[in-house]
């Protein structure tokens, strides 16, 4: 058995948890070490039961609250080698924590077994993640502009995926965003738009995927619903049924979303 829930999505945060009923680790930290303790335990789980954080790159909204989160508990964290020496410019202390690993690399923690891949996104070393319980497995793909071929692959064949919508295209360039920011976000480093994010779903589904998490939405510059549209419209073109192959959720910006399992 393998379940996900997130605590918090978006530009103000991330943070998501998986586990395998045993086993419990976090995939970023992007909100406040109370919010994370409060969400876990809302979760049924005990903080100091989590075994390590799996951190995607070092933006605020991925790692605000790693640092007070460490004081708390005695939890590993992983990331690549340039994301752990970004944060631990500002956080010294948190060195002697880090676990790292370079991107396409497979490593186990507390019997789960996780992949890596690159990402493409303004920053030092970013990373998405599957996370498997050596049946079943999950993938987090979300702050990339394009998704790399080490992505798809790692991709191909999880049973549930949480990716990235981040913007509409219309609502980005008709936005109030200065130009250099618009350009920015759908650069190749920057988010996936509704459109790519759903062609990554679409895809993902073909691979066999049945579970669809709609991800780091936009608060500026998408809405939930245009989101939502753009999955149904890309799953259409492959020809999945929604509700008879795959259900589709859409994690919530800042509260805990139920769990959903695979
Ligand atoms: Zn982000
Ligand atoms: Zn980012």
């Amino acid at each position: 058995m393998l379940k996900m829930a997130t605590l918090a999505s978006g530009s103000s945060g991330n943070c998501a948890v998986v586990s395998d009923g045993r086993s419990h680790v976090l995939l970023d930290a992007g909100i406040s070490a109370r919010r994370i303790t409060t969400g876990l335990r809302a979760l049924e789980i005990d903080p100091k039961g989590l075994s390590g954080v799996l951190i995607t790159h070092e933006h605020t909204d991925h790692v605000s609250g790693l640092a007070v989160l460490c004081r708390q508990l005695d939890v590993e964290l992983y990331a690549t080698e340039g994301t752990a020496r970004q944060i631990c410019w500002k956080n010294p202390e948190l060195e002697s924590r880090f676990r790292v690993f370079d991107p396409g690399e497979r490593f186990g923690v507390a019997g789960l077994v996780v992949d890596t891949f690159a990402t493409s996104h303004d920053c030092a070393c970013p990373v998405g993640y599957a996370v498997g319980d050596g049946v079943r497995r999950m993938a987090l793909c979300t702050d990339t502009g394009m998704v790399p071929r080490q992505a798809a692959e790692c991709i191909r064949g999880v049973q549930l995926l949480v990716g990235e919508f981040n913007y509409d295209l219309e609502m980005l360039q008709m936005g109030a965003y200065p130009y250099h920011l618009k350009e920015r976000i759908r650069g190749e480093s920057g988010h996936l738009s509704n459109e790519m994010g759903a062609k990554l779903a679409a895809w993902a589904v073909e691979q066999g995927a049945s579970r669809l998490v709609l991800a780091h939405l936009s608060k500026e510059n998408n809405l939930p619903e245009k989101a939502h549209a753009a999955a149904l419209k890309g799953l259409a073109q492959v020809g999945a049924r929604v509700g008879d192959d795959v259900e589709v959720h859409i994690a919530p910006r800042d509260s805990v979303s139920c769990w959903l399992e695979v």
